[in-house]
């Protein structure tokens, strides 16, 4: 067996590109994380930026494992947008500086790391990450809501991801209400219109500009940012300021909406909740979620588990971790 440090582990990296932060880990054969780094995702400049904000953040992971990030035996990176894994290249991860075209991120990150890189969706990685590592083990169906930025989403049947033609999980895009809210994709009344970070915050920023007040945007200056990150929502909510009670209200039900049709189509054990303000605001929301949900089971008398994700906001880079262990596993 390879190893490639002084103890005879493998070790893998593991990268999350999200729209707001980057989190990389370092990972051994066991699944178990040895390390982990995050940074904030750059919102100017071009493809090159966050490229080298990728490399930093894996370098500072792999500074805490005590290693270079040169002996890792590969790294998975997992990214929005419409991944071809076999090119290693992506195309339209529009909230990402640069990368509106297509950009051939595995060769990139290959040679500035000198580590062989694998890529695959953020959702759809964190997802396989789940049901091999996490819910899967006591649901083999369920599906998965990422609820952060947008509202990805996923579908696992027996223990499979179902890809549909390529493009199943949208459940973002579910229409809860018809002729609803622009949704940042385009059209009208998806769940994303309601719950995205990106949509409320377009949202709140509009009614706190008419004079409705919050303390969202105080809360946000405090904490250096620009935008409204999970943690500003959160600290928000736990002051009860009442237009962020209000909006995340607003979201829950479209939540609940979107979730309870997707049971009533396909029937599955357990919804999975998700992404940076999933996991965030926790177990409490998770519960606040199948109460939304109830009245719109068509069979309410067994409704399905509601969990936030057990590999929690790790979920994305353990998932990425595992695109380079099987490219290793199968390599032998
Ligand atoms: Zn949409």
């Amino acid at each position: 067996m390879a190893s490639n440090d002084l103890n005879g582990r493998e070790l893998r990296g593991g990268i999350d590109l999200g729209g707001t932060k980057i989190q990389a880990i370092v990972i051994d054969q066991e699944h178990r994380v040895v390390a982990s780094a995050r940074r904030p995702t750059p919102t100017r400049g071009d493809a090159r930026d966050v490229l080298n904000a990728l490399g930093a953040t894996l370098d500072d992971a792999t500074r805490e494992a005590g290693i270079a990030t040169r002996s890792l035996a590969g790294v998975g990176l997992g990214t929005p947008g419409a991944v071809d894994a076999r090119r290693g290249t992506v195309v339209n991860a529009g909230n990402l500086p640069g990368f509106g075209e297509v950009v051939p991120l595995a060769a990139m990150l290959e040679s500035a790391t000198g580590v062989n890189v694998q890529l695959g969706n953020d959702v759809g990685v964190a997802l396989d990450a789940e049901a091999r590592l996490g819910i899967g083990r006591e649901f083999p169906s369920f599906v998965g809501v990422w609820w952060g930025t947008g509202v990805g989403g996923g579908v696992v049947l027996d223990g499979q991801r179902w890809l549909g033609r390529g493009a199943a999980g949208e459940i973002g895009h579910t229409v809860v209400v018809r002729d609803g809210a622009i949704c940042p994709c385009g059209r009208r009344g998806c769940l994303e219109a309601y719950a995205g970070r990106r949509a409320m915050e377009l949202r709140v920023r509009k009614l706190a500009e008419r004079g409705v007040s919050t303390i969202l945007f105080e809360v946000m200056e405090k904490r250096q940012r620009d935008r409204l990150t999970s943690g500003v929502w959160a600290r928000a909510l736990e002051k009860r300021d009442r237009l962020a009670l209000r909006t995340i209200e607003r979201a829950i039900a479209a939540l609940g909406a979107a979730c309870a049709s997707s049971v009533n189509l396909l029937d599955v054990g357990a919804i999975v909740i998700g992404g940076g303000l999933g996991t965030r605001l926790g177990a409490p929301y998770a519960q606040l979620i199948a109460e939304a949900m109830q009245p719109h089971l068509f069979r309410p008398q067994s409704p399905p588990a509601v969990r936030v994700a057990e590999l929690g906001d790790l979920a994305g880079a353990i998932g990425a971790s595992l695109l380079a262990f099987d490219v290793a596993r199968a390599a032998r």
